[in-house]
């Protein structure tokens, strides 16, 4: 049997354990987290029930409309229970030792489709590419608020109130502070530049498209990475090949959008209706930042990515006590799987 690996990821400095023993890999495809069948009924994120949200703040549709109205194809809406608020002054004030900020900043609640009922993971290019385009619409726009460091995307297809899951959507937040996960990933980039004078990310792949053992695809200027040492089963990362600091200054959302479709594809092909988290870490707000001289390198040093995260049922309760991840299945067995879009094959092949 092979020993187990602990595993450094150069970007979050995280490290985590692999697990080589291959007789987990059925057993976690088991475990992945499916989602419930879909309902068949209507909810407020519906079309024709665009009276019951919050007014819109931006939508994009084929035809002339007027807002709140039918005819959207996607849509951006406030958060009806926001965590963080739009109206105010940050109001930065220390208690003793503690810091403390009013909670200002953004969500935003984008409704990727007026269909109830279909997950992004389900999309055709074209809709993937209008999600992509209205992603980039609210970073272009957020950022022009200089009290706002940090703009997210944020995805899990199994957060939010009951009857709205089965509606497809996201969350874009944007923060008074850079988010502690996205500070790390500037920090151990800009220090790789310092060192090297290379993009820590152009690096990686680099590496990966030389050693070709943890690529999953790659379409036009995209590339799918299993990363080296991914925190869970089956953990991708999705990068421009050419190097790009900002998500919303890209050009090529088409590209992205087919990247992503046979990614998603793939990954349905072995994992079913999984559930999963998708994030999108861009460069931080220049403009907030450039008050304080941040930032020198940051154009140089960062690159935007995605990251896809399905999720599995709790696999070992240390993580939760030691910060450790456990990951079961080593990436280079999941980009292998995800390669060929089936375990069944892959397993019969070997045994
Ligand atoms: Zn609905
Ligand atoms: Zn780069
Ligand atoms: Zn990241």
């Amino acid at each position: 049997m092979h020993k187990n690996e602990l595993r450094r990821d150069p970007i979050s400095g995280n490290w985590t354990i692999i697990l080589k023993n291959q007789n987990h890999i059925e057993r976690i495809i088991q475990k992945v987290q499916q989602r419930p069948e879909v309902s068949t009924e209507v909810c407020s994120y519906c079309e024709r029930h665009e009276h019951e949200t919050t007014p819109e703040i931006f939508a994009i549709s084929e035809v002339p409309r007027q807002a709140n109205e039918p005819g959207w194809q996607v849509r951006v809406i406030p958060e009806k229970y926001p965590v963080l608020q739009i109206h105010g002054h940050l109001n930065s004030r220390g208690i003793g030792i503690y810091d403390v900020l009013d909670g200002i900043g953004a969500h935003e609640l984008v409704i990727e489709t007026p269909k109830h009922g279909v997950d992004l993971s389900e999309f055709e290019a074209p809709q993937l590419e209008k999600v992509l385009t209205v992603y980039k619409e609210r970073f272009l726009d957020l950022k022009r608020d200089n009290r706002f460091r940090y703009v997210l995307m944020h995805k899990a297809t199994s957060d939010g109130e009951p009857g709205f899951l089965d509606h497809s959507h996201s969350h874009i937040i944007a923060t008074p502070i850079t988010p502690l996960l996205v500070k790390e990933e500037l920090a151990n980039a800009r220090a790789h530049y310092e060192y090297k004078e290379r993009c820590l990310f152009c690096d990686i792949i680099r590496q990966e498209q030389e050693a070709r053992v943890r690529v999953v695809l790659e379409h036009k200027g995209f590339i799918v990475i299993a990363p080296f040492a991914a925190r869970a089963a089956f953990q991708l990362m999705i990068l421009p090949k050419r190097h790009e600091t900002f998500f919303e200054w890209n050009s090529e959302l088409y590209d992205l959008a087919v990247c992503l479709q046979e990614i998603f594809q793939k990954m349905r092909a072995v994992l079913n209706n999984f559930d999963y988290i998708m994030v999108i870490h861009s460069g931080p707000n220049i403009i907030a930042g450039k008050q304080r001289g941040y930032w020198k390198t940051l154009e140089k040093d960062f690159h935007w990515h995605i990251e896809l995260t399905p999720k599995v049922l709790a696999f070992h309760s240390f993580e939760a006590s030691s910060g450790f991840q456990v990951n079961p299945v080593p990436p280079e067995d999941a980009a292998a799987i995800l390669r060929l879009g089936t375990w069944r094959d892959e397993s019969n092949s070997d045994q």
